[in-house]
């Protein structure tokens, strides 16, 4: 496909479904979901899945998860090939617990989601555990908006001075900070910003120039970088194609944007009744060559996380 060619799938999209087989979507290349938040009701994990079309899914959980993520690959472990593990670092006990569930078989942190700056004291403490154990670290990167008083993992702003200083360290980052500043006109007006996205934004720049910055394109927030500037996504995409992987961070119970929690006035009107994964899936197939989905579904995720894709 050529980039006109691209850009007219993306156009048509509206109107395209995703590549459906029945009611459930066939994606190019298999897919793994990165950023997938474990129910507590087993059959869920599965139903989600299967309904997005979805390969495998890394699970992720509190540190002490182990027992409940040995239950569910004992059923089935391609679907679950992997877990992260989170905890509070801001607790004596945070970094212990890391530990204990990587050597119990975690692949990595995350997500790390805290009332901290992001390269305040604690948060520091992992990005030095990650870099010993050799795992990556998903951050939530969330700062407080004009709209918004939520915080989580603040500064991003100032977080080159993070990659620098911990270069053995694996970064991941997500949400709504860490996608807003992909256009250089973000200044916290929002946590959902719209409108064309305005070219060398903070978020870019970073993922050029640090070989240990990764990008998880969970979210509405992820979601909302690729669709706000087509054209703009296909270039981008293209750039970091080494560097991106998917995940879905849906609320939804069936894969198809069914239940409560996806249907609550609170989740972003582009995703609200729907499913993220289908939907961030239906995006890359049109802004990505097959070759690029390949890596950004499947490929930069295993290799990530140290598994065979
Ligand atoms: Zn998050
Ligand atoms: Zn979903």
């Amino acid at each position: 496909m050529d980039r006109r060619q691209l850009l007219a799938g993306i156009g048509a999209m509206a109107a395209a479904p995703a590549l459906a087989q029945g009611d459930i979507p066939r994606w190019s290349s298999p897919v793994i979901d990165m950023h997938f938040h474990m129910r507590r009701d087993p059959a869920q994990n599965i139903a989600h899945q299967v309904g997005a079309g979805v390969t495998a899914a890394n699970l992720l959980t509190g540190a002490n998860a182990a027992p409940q993520v040995a239950a569910l690959r004992a059923q089935n472990a391609a679907l679950f090939p992997s877990w992260f593990a989170s905890a509070n670092l801001a607790t004596p006990e945070g970094a212990a617990q890391l530990t204990a569930a990587i050597k119990a078989g975690a692949k990595g942190f995350g997500e790390l989601k805290q009332h901290v700056d992001a390269d305040g004291p604690e948060m520091r403490r992992a990005y030095d555990l990650a870099a010993d154990l050799n795992v990556p670290v998903l951050i939530h990167f969330q700062d407080a908006t004009a709209d918004s008083t939520d915080a989580w993992n603040s500064g991003l702003v100032r977080f080159a001075a993070v990659l620098k200083a911990y270069p053995r360290t694996k970064f991941i980052g997500h949400a709504n900070s860490f996608w807003g500043h992909v256009s250089a006109d973000f200044k916290d007006q929002t946590a959902y910003p719209e409108g064309p996205i305005v070219p060398g934004g903070l978020t870019d720049k970073l993922l050029s120039d640090y070989p240990n910055l990764y990008g998880d394109l969970s979210a509405n927030s992820g979601h909302n970088v690729l669709t706000r500037t087509p054209a703009f996504a296909v270039d981008f995409l293209k750039r970091h194609q080494d560097k991106l992987h998917f995940g879905s961070d849906c609320n939804c119970e069936d894969g198809r944007g069914g239940g409560a929690a996806q249907n609550a006035p609170g989740v972003a009107a582009a995703v609200r009744g729907k499913c993220v994964a289908r939907e961030t899936l239906s995006v890359l197939t049109h802004a990505a060559t097959p070759e690029i989905f390949r890596k950004i579904a499947w490929t930069n995720a295993h290799r990530l996380i140290g598994l065979p894709a």
